[in-house]
């Protein structure tokens, strides 16, 4: 298993797709987590599904996958940066989760689930914000879900295979790009689609997590004439910084970090995504809040992480 993703085309035809593979990048995004079974298939899925979107939709910028369910799993997170460097994290609620439970019972179980993408540009222009999309939480796997925001959100016709073990995560994405009128080789007609489509659907689980990408792309359209382009490296990167924690805390305010001192002698926060500890003693506190009230207007909270 590689750290890999392989983007290729169609010659003559109006259809593109992507296969990832994570290998060390999801054992390291999950090393610092002991999630249920059921919960870890979901993440996995979610990081192979992200790095597939990251690069193939046009933006320059984070890709922020967030769902927050009201079943037993209660938040799950998943970033992609522009150059495939992800993190990930979840929060599960204080009770059982059996490991074949469906999607709908983990995290839409009364119906009050969000599952949220946004896309967070890296170098914002003046007054842009982040683009929000929601994704309606229907369906039975993590690729449905996903099908359905592409189409909606990108109006492309997107379909995705997604897998996951403890060791490895894998995807393949296949998508009909928008017909070009312009030449006789722009079009793509649904029969050729459909044949795409039939090949893509026989890709198995283990070729999606333990094959390398170039054979399984060879397996799988081996009659058609596919054009392959130069592999991406997806990795496991964290961007917590102390200065981001000291940020999250002056954001939250004096009286309540000063409450923590009082309690507990120093503040200690631990990123949710690689398990760092950031630890500040009272005269950092004191510093802090010092030059803090200054730029207070400039903090904010960073997301994943909580005292
Ligand atoms: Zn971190």
């Amino acid at each position: 298993m590689s750290d890999l993703l392989l983007k290729f085309s169609f010659n003559g035809a109006r259809a593109r797709g992507e296969i990832v593979q994570l290998g060390a990048a999801w054992r390291d995004m999950t090393a610092h987590h002991r999630y249920p079974p059921a919960v870890m298939r979901v993440l996995g899925e979610m990081a192979a599904a992200a790095a597939l979107l990251a690069s193939s939709i046009k933006f320059n910028g984070a890709l922020v996958m967030q769902i927050y369910g009201d079943g037993p799993l209660q938040l799950l997170v998943i970033e992609c940066q522009p150059d495939l460097a992800l993190r990930a994290t979840a929060k599960v609620r204080d009770e059982p989760i059996a490991d074949d439970i469906s999607l709908q019972d983990l995290l839409n179980r009364g119906g009050r689930g969000r599952f949220v993408i946004t896309l967070d540009p890296k170098d914002p222009m003046p007054g842009q914000q982040a683009y929000q999309g929601i994704v309606a939480l229907e369906g039975d796997s993590v690729a449905e879900l996903l099908q359905t925001y592409m189409r909606q959100s990108e109006q492309l016709e997107t379909r995705l295979w997604l897998a996951c073990s403890e060791d490895a995560a894998g995807g393949l994405l296949l998508q009909r790009l928008p017909d070009d009128n312009r030449s006789a080789s722009g079009l793509l007609d649904e029969d050729t689609w459909e044949r795409l489509s039939a090949l893509a659907r026989t890709v198995t689980v283990e070729e999606l997590l333990a094959v390398a990408p170039e054979t399984v792309l060879h397996r799988l359209f081996w009659q058609e004439s596919v054009e392959q382009y130069a592999p991406l490296k997806p990795r496991f990167q964290c961007s917590c910084s102390r200065q981001r924690i000291q940020k999250m805390l002056v954001s939250l305010g004096q009286g309540e970090v000063d409450s923590i001192i009082a309690e507990q002698g120093s503040v200690t926060v631990t990123c949710e995504f690689c398990g760092r500890k950031y630890s500040l003693d009272p005269v950092d506190v004191a510093h802090l809040f010092a030059r803090g009230l200054e730029r207070a207007d400039t903090a904010t909270l960073e997301g994943g992480t909580k005292p």
